[in-house]
């Protein structure tokens, strides 16, 4: 089976999860956006309203911002994959609980192992914590690293604050963009890496 098709597979059985109470509450499921053959995956935290109505992640304000950055780096959403810690809408935006999470992580690590993504790109605190628990985003946004997870092996993240963050603080916005510019750099690293 191809990637997309794999995944068009496991965006069905998402649809249908009804796993955590995130699910009575929202409007659809929301899987994930973009190429199945992505070398770059962004995983922010957790649909919003216009996520929910829409069924796709990030087509909100923080949503057109990360579609801005990704223009100054000559992407477009088509180019990356964009999904989410968890796939349903908590209530009133809050953060997702730590057992909501827990139970949407498979759904994510099933992504991630279909799409083999080069570089995931965390967004915010709540998607970098999954990955990389004993680390503060304040010191370590903007740089790569790479670590092993027990149910992916070896993979390189780079986190990012997240963009909703960045929309009505300037310096934010500022520190973002600049960050963002690092990816191609970043990219082109690893490539340089995988062909020694
Ligand atoms: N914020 C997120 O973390 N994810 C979305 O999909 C939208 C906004």
């Amino acid at each position: 089976m191809s990637k997309q098709e794999q995944l068009d597979k496991l965006n069905k059985e998402m649809l249908s999860c009804s796993k955590c109470t995130l699910r009575k509450g929202c409007i659809q499921v929301v899987p994930g956006d973009g190429s199945a053959e992505a070398e770059i995956m962004f995983i922010g935290e957790g649909p919003g309203k216009k996520e929910d109505e829409l069924g796709k992640p990030f087509v909100g304000a923080a949503g057109k911002f990360l579609d801005e950055m990704l223009g100054v780096i000559n992407l477009k959403r088509e180019n990356v994959y964009i999904a989410n810690t968890v796939k349903c809408r908590p209530p009133e935006n809050r953060d997702p609980l730590p057992e909501e999470k827990d139970t949407c992580w498979p759904w994510l690590l099933e992504q991630i192992r279909i799409i083999q993504p080069k570089l995931i790109v965390t967004l915010g605190k709540h998607s970098m914590e999954i990955f990389l628990p004993n680390f503060k985003i304040s010191e370590i946004h903007g740089s790569a690293l790479r670590r092993e997870i027990p149910e992916i092996g070896k993979q390189i993240f780079f986190a990012l604050y997240h963009p909703a963050a960045a929309l009505y603080n300037g310096s934010m916005r500022e520190v973002l963009i600049k960050d963002f510019k690092k990816i191609p750099k970043v990219l082109a690293l690893i490539e340089k890496g995988e062909k020694k």
